[in-house]
């Protein structure tokens, strides 16, 4: 590992300020992707914006059909939910499915849809529900 500054957003916009346009300053969500990247030199950001304790990214809610989970809810905390246990009992499976506790207690499901990785289980779940994934800039 090296050097690089760290910093906790409290709200999305400071964390989306923080970025600033400077693709050198990545976010930090559960660090299951980008801290093993980091370790093997593949990316070297100068500085990384936890984005884990923004409150408007961390609920769950069941309004009628539609379920928002917020980005920064981990794995083990889709797996366990009862509003997403009731709405979409496929989703709760999948994300008790991921990796081991450890990845489930620290990875998001923000930080997994952001990765994109082709062989990821959220990423594909998304599509087939038809899912709606909302950013700062667009829906
Ligand atoms: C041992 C192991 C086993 C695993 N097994 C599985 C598995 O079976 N299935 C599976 O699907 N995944 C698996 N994973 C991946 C895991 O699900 C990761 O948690 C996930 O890929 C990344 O989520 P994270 O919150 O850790 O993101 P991070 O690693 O913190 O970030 C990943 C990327 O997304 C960006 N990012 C993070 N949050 C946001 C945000 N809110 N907005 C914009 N960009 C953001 C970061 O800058 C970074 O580029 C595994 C990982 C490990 C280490």
């Amino acid at each position: 590992m090296y050097s690089f500054d760290y910093q906790r957003a409290d709200e999305a916009k400071a964390a989306v300020a923080a970025l600033s346009g400077n693709d050198d300053v990545k976010f930090l969500a559960g660090g299951q992707s980008l801290l093993p990247t980091m370790r093997l030199r593949l990316a070297q950001p100068s500085a990384l914006v936890d984005v884990t304790r923004i409150a408007s990214m961390k609920s769950i809610a069941l309004d009628g059909d539609k379920l928002t989970i917020g980005g920064a809810m981990c794995h083990a905390d889709v797996a366990s939910n009862a509003d997403v246990k009731k709405a979409l009992p496929g989703l709760a499976d999948l994300a008790g499915r991921i990796g081991d506790r450890q990845v489930r207690e620290r990875g998001t499901i923000g930080g997994s849809l952001a990765n994109d990785d082709p062989a990821a289980c959220y990423p594909s779940a998304v599509l087939a529900l038809n899912a709606t994934v909302v950013t700062d800039r667009r829906r």
